[in-house]
């Protein structure tokens, strides 16, 4: 059987990998992270966007904050002990409820971290940021995607002009006291600290006040969501990588999507898997609280062996 058939049959039975050994499953703690993916419309069409999110892409529809309330009543009632809420899209800052749902988040006392392009999209909503951010200068957390610190590697991923009106962004928003962390990639040709140097030459060349540290600039690897051709994920995989199934993003967070033609709120496992019925566990948060099978090439490529996750740290 040649190679590409292989990959092709793989990932196919939750249980089971194409060799027959039992595939490595990862068992729901406790609800730190909840995320909610705001739609999958973008401004934006970068090459690697994991999401496949576009101008067009409206396979996950906007939330409003009718979908929101309900899983804000439900930590509160089940007191669970979420630590914070994230908000993704797409980018959420073209989803016209997107103040009303980061309001609803912060007045129920969580923390909200909004990922962003910061790609001017987000200066539609500046009056009421600046009144959010007053309201709740410690809760309100922005981590804007700056993917690489030269012009050329970003706009190659992100398209023509994009560079630097995304950094005016980020300079505006410290200007004004947001709390601001950085996403980023290293290429497989830079380490983490020559990226990290980059980023710090590239913030001083433009007067932008962020002292940058791994504290606030999180770095992803280079990735290619495309490349299916992955190893499938065993349990005995673990002990050979020396990684702990807790450590994966689906052992304590969960998203929310409402999908297109369905008009319900769905929990999805995780924030890299928006699409697929095999990880979606549920309408509520108790529903979702399962164990998930790493049935699809994301789980072994970015999670387990790429040691990428779309990480809360904010
Ligand atoms: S800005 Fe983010 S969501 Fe939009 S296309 Fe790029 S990676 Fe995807
Ligand atoms: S992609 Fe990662 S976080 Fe999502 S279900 Fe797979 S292993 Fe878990």
């Amino acid at each position: 059987m040649g190679k590409t058939l292989d990959n092709k049959l793989k990932f196919q039975d939750p249980f089971k990998t194409l060799k027959g050994e039992e595939r490595a499953s990862v068992d729901m703690g406790e609800l730190k992270t909840l995320w909610f993916n705001t739609g999958t419309l973008c401004n934006l069409e970068c090459q690697n966007c994991y999401i496949e999110s576009s101008p067009k892409n409206d396979r996950l529809l906007y939330l409003t904050k009718d979908d929101v309330l309900p899983y804000i009543k439900e930590i509160e009632e089940n007191s669970l002990p979420v630590e914070l809420i994230g908000i993704t899209g797409g980018e959420p800052f073209l989803n016209p409820n997107i103040i009303n749902i980061i309001e609803t988040i912060l007045r129920a006392g969580h923390k909200a971290l909004v990922l962003t392009n910061a790609y001017k999209v987000i200066s539609r909503w500046d009056k009421k940021l600046l009144t959010l951010n007053q309201l709740f200068p410690d809760k309100l957390f922005l981590r804007v995607s700056l993917d690489h610190f030269t012009k050329e590697v970003h706009e190659k991923e992100r398209g023509y002009n994009t560079f630097l009106p995304t950094l005016e962004s980020i300079g505006w928003l410290i200007s004004k006291s947001f709390n601001v962390s950085i996403a980023g990639r290293f290429l497989q040709s830079e380490s983490y600290t020559e990226a990290l140097d980059g980023f710090k030459s590239l913030f001083k060349k433009h007067e932008v006040p962020l002292s940058l540290s791994e504290d606030n600039l999180v770095l992803f690897p280079e990735m290619d969501s495309k490349n299916l051709n992955t190893p499938e994920i065993t349990t005995s995989c673990w002990s050979i990588l020396g990684k702990g199934p807790e450590s994966l993003m689906c052992s304590s967070e969960r998203m929310v999507v409402k999908p297109k033609g369905q008009n319900k709120t769905k929990v999805q496992a995780c924030t890299l898997i928006p699409y697929n019925k095999e990880f979606e566990l549920g309408e509520s948060l108790s529903e979702s609280s399962k164990k998930v099978f790493l049935n699809h090439p994301f789980c072994s490529s970015f999670c387990v062996l790429g040691g990428s996750s779309c990480s809360s740290t904010y």
